[in-house]
């Protein structure tokens, strides 16, 4: 039965019982932390293997990995990318090892220089804004802060962003110049952009000329179940409705190897891999080749890491399921939360009852359950219905994820019922 049709002296009923439970789930004492989406040591230790890696001193090509040159990355490794993101690996750069470093060298460069088609640079527009669909990834936003570009929001629906919502943004205002989209299994709701959707955004009329939708396919080959989601064809899409500069694709190796170690990659077209490559050629004399090369040797081909992805899924899918079973088992049919069941990514988009994440997010602290700060998902931290906390399940352990979910379901409840009750 939904608690939100409850009748006052059952709620002060279940209040009381609640407060129990939650008093025996702080006796526990516990110590467990499901704030950031990293990758367990049991998923560090498949790519141990790179370690011992490379072999060779010499790329195909036969140019020595262990001195300069080289900016673009070397072919193995664009190719590499290229098979898993649907580029071509002439449009692909690899780079060092992290690909929010690219994203901030594009949008920095975006404002001190502008892009291959931008009227002048982004900074000398009065504003610049960037449209941001949300719940999103917090760092994309506060990138964008730091920046100083104003953010304005759309919804994130199981499809992708909402069509309507970005084209009435970006129609008329030429001040609107970039979106940010994950558009594989999203940070933070799984939600997988369709083909209909990419196909609107690549096409849609902007008022800005130079345009730009930072394709971020963090989680491409990240499945979770046997089903290996295929991204839209962005650079496809693009050049298709002639705005071929509008997407620049992300990637990295970042949650397939090393987090801290692996490598990164964009993709885009000829003009604006042209213009990253002449940005950068001032502030670098090429990539770390050495780990380039111990990746290809490690991979082998993009098959090899579609493999290798599967030894993750092995590792994480239990802890996925973990979540979905604590949450189900408390809160199904109460009426007052909704979560994603993704079937890819790194994350578990849990929606409570208006008004109550705070608490929750409180509520969990005390009982030694850290959780991401509420909020954390929107532009400048501002959950306008202080709903929305992303689960991040994979570093824990799985007893641990059974544990904290179980507790963080009581805290749900009963900053549901405090909230009614009240
Ligand atoms: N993009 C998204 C959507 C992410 O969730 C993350 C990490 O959480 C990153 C990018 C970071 O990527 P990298 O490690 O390549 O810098």
């Amino acid at each position: 039965t939904s608690l939100t049709t409850l009748p006052a002296d059952q709620l002060a009923e279940r209040l009381t019982a609640l407060r129990a439970d939650y008093e025996d789930l702080r006796a526990k004492s516990l110590k467990l932390d499901l704030t950031r989406g990293k990758p367990g040591a049991d998923q560090l230790d498949l790519s141990e293997g790179l370690l011992g890696l490379p072999t060779s001193h010499k790329d195909r090509s036969g140019t020595d990995v262990r001195n300069y040159g080289g900016l673009e990355g070397l072919a193995e490794m664009r190719e590499i990318f290229a098979d898993l993101l649907g580029v071509d690996a002439g449009d692909v750069i690899a780079g060092g090892n992290s690909s929010l470093t690219m994203m901030y060298q594009v949008v920095t460069w975006l404002l001190s220089h502008g892009g291959p088609d931008s009227p002048r640079p982004w900074s000398q527009e009065e504003t610049v804004k960037f449209v941001c669909p949300v719940p999103g990834y917090d760092r994309h936003f506060t990138m964008l802060a730091e920046l100083g570009i104003e953010m304005v929001t759309v919804p994130m629906h199981e499809d992708g962003p909402d069509v309507a919502a970005v084209r009435a943004l970006v129609a008329d205002d030429a001040q609107v110049k970039g979106m940010w989209l994950v558009p594989t299994y999203a940070n933070p709701t799984g939600a997988v952009t369709s083909t209909e959707v990419a196909a609107e955004l690549m096409a849609m009329p902007t008022a800005a000329p130079d345009f730009r939708i930072l394709w971020d396919n963090a989680y491409a080959v990240h499945h979770l179940t046997d089903v290996e989601t295929k991204s839209a064809d962005a650079l496809g899409l693009a050049s298709a409705s002639g705005h071929p500069n509008r997407p620049i694709m992300f990637a990295s190796t970042s949650k397939i190897t090393f987090a801290g170690a692996g490598v990164a990659a964009l993709a885009a077209s000829t003009d604006n891999t042209a213009w990253y490559l002449k940005r950068l050629s001032y502030a670098a004399i090429g990539p770390d080749k050495v780990n380039q090369l111990r990746h290809v040797e490690f991979f082998g081909d993009a098959d090899g890491v579609r493999a290798h992805m599967r030894k993750h899924r092995d590792l994480i899918a239990p802890k996925f399921s973990a979540v979905q079973d604590a949450l189900g088992a408390r809160l199904d049919g109460l009426g007052i939360a909704t979560w994603s069941k993704p079937i890819g990514g790194y994350f578990v988009d849990l929606n409570v009852l208006d008004g109550t994440a705070s608490r929750v997010v409180q509520l969990a602290k005390e009982a030694g359950i850290a959780l991401t700060p509420a909020g954390s998902a929107f532009p400048h931290s501002n959950d306008p219905d202080d709903r929305n906390i992303r689960l991040a399940p994979t570093f824990p352990s799985l007893g641990e994820v059974e544990t904290a979910m179980a507790g963080v379901a009581v805290c749900v409840e009963l900053a549901a019922v405090e909230s009614l009750a009240a």
